[in-house]
Order: structure tokens, then C-alpha cells, then sequence
């Protein structure tokens, strides 16, 4: 980052879309260095971005339940009390409430709400399977985990781009699973190689890169084949058919 004599920053213009937490310490920071400037003290040595020592991991579950996941209701004083003493009204969740809220967190301190996988799959896979309206002002629509599944071809290219490993592809069991911050947005079946048993994409994203290009893998005399074992079949083929020239 470049420096200029004098010109202090904080909030999202240092740090990008981040917290208002992140933001008022980034503020209380930048007011002690201003102070030492204008004092002439010099700058202490700082990090360049803040330390994470640990974060907890995402719970994980369906996109359904994270839609439909209600705030639990808060248990109060009953009214004839509140009415003759000033004990505290809301009296706090019990440990099945805590986990059903902690539940319906958007993990804001993982997914920076930088929009660039909604930005990547719209414009440049031309997919547009990412509704998530609250990370994307320019372009408002309504918030749906559940609606990725239905275009979604687990090309891999949100969470290729994603820098803080929020949205990630995983593999595990014959299932392809696509997950935003434990949500889980989609799942495909994995396709094996025929031939040699590579891994391949799944079967729409290979129908979906069939209609942009001709060399890929694609079924060959019925079979799922990788590239390559595309390429060697069709030289067989090609030497079994070809005439022999006759001298
Ligand atoms: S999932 Fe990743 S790329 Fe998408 S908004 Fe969050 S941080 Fe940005
Ligand atoms: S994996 Fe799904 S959501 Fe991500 S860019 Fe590809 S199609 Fe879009």
C-alpha cells in the first residue's frame, strides 16, 4: 500500500466491506497515529492487516433451514413484575436458543461481502446462480441460498476467486458440494472416467462447456470419458477405420 505524508485512512476504504467493529478500531487507530504525527512521535510498527488467531468453523447445514430460520423469541419479566421493580425485563435465551440464533448467522467475519463470486458467476461464467442481494447493491435481488441449485453447475469458479475460502468447493463420498459459509448451496454428483476413472466435472457443467468449445470431455460411443482418454480412443478409432492405402 502506498504511503503520503499526512494522509491517514480507516474503515472500508483500508480494509474493504468489513465490519463496524473492524471499522472503529481501524478509527481509534488512526487517531492515536494522527496524534503521533502532529506530536512528532514516530509510527510504531505495525501489521499491515489485523491478526486472526482463531476462528471458530461454520456450522454447516441445508440452504433451506438457513432460510427459514427464525430469531427465537426473547422469554420476558411477566408484566406485574415489570410493573413494581426495575429488574432486568428480557431475561436471556436458554442453550438450545443460542444455538438455534447462532444458527442463522451469516458469518460476516468470514464472507467479506466482496460480491466478487456473484460478480464472477453472473458475468463472466453467464450463469448467474449466486442470489445473494445483500452483497450486491449495484444490481438488487432478493436473497435465496436455496436458488443456486437450480442453475449452479459446480464449475468451481466463485470459490476459485474467493480469497477468504468462504464460498469452497468440496469433494468427498461421489458428491461435489458447493457451500457458503457452511450453507449448502448445491450438490452434484462426481463423474468418473471410464477408461482410467479421473475425476471429471459434473454433467452440467460438462454440458455447459460443450456449448462454448468442442474439446472436452463428452460421451464416446456411450462412455464418460476424460480428455485424454477421449483423445487416445479417437486415434484408435481413427486408425481402425482409415482405408490402408493400396500400392
Ligand atoms: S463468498 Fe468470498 S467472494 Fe463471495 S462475497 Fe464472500 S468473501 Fe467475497
Ligand atoms: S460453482 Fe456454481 S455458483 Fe460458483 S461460479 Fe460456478 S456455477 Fe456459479
Amino acid at each position: 500500500m502506498m504511503t503520503i505524508d499526512g494522509l491517514f485512512a480507516a474503515g472500508d476504504a483500508v480494509s474493504g466491506p468489513a465490519t463496524v467493529i473492524e471499522a472503529i478500531g481501524g478509527g481509534k487507530r488512526a487517531a492515536e497515529a494522527i496524534d503521533r504525527y502532529l506530536n512528532n512521535i514516530p509510527q510504531p510498527r505495525m501489521p499491515k492487516i489485523p491478526i486472526r488467531y482463531n476462528m471458530e468453523a461454520p456450522m454447516e447445514m441445508s440452504a433451506s433451514r438457513k432460510m427459514t430460520l427464525k430469531r427465537p423469541e426473547m422469554p420476558m419479566l411477566n408484566v406485574d413484575r415489570r410493573r413494581t421493580m426495575f429488574q432486568q425485563a428480557e431475561l436471556g435465551y436458554d442453550e438450545k436458543s443460542v444455538r438455534r440464533e447462532a444458527a442463522r448467522c451469516l458469518r460476516c467475519d468470514i464472507c467479506r461481502r466482496c460480491a466478487k463470486c456473484v460478480e464472477i458467476c453472473r458475468d463472466k461464467m453467464g450463469i448467474d446462480a449466486l442470489q445473494f442481494g445483500y452483497m450486491d447493491f449495484d444490481n438488487p435481488s432478493e436473497t435465496d441460498f436455496r436458488a443456486t441449485s437450480e442453475k449452479c453447475i459446480t464449475c468451481g469458479a466463485c470459490a476459485a476467486n474467493c480469497e477468504n475460502k468462504a464460498i469452497v468447493i468440496e469433494e468427498a463420498d461421489d458428491i461435489r458440494t458447493l457451500k457458503l459459509c457452511g450453507t449448502i448451496l448445491n450438490k452434484q454428483e462426481i463423474q468418473y472416467c471410464e477408461e482410467c476413472s479421473a475425476m471429471l466435472p459434473s454433467i452440467e457443467y460438462m454440458q455447459f462447456l460443450s456449448q462454448k468449445t468442442s474439446d472436452v470431455t463428452k460421451v464416446i460411443e456411450n462412455r464418460l470419458l476424460c480428455n485424454n482418454c477421449q483423445r487416445k480412443l479417437s486415434a484408435k478409432i481413427n486408425i481402425e477405420t482409415r482405408p490402408v492405402n493400396q500400392s
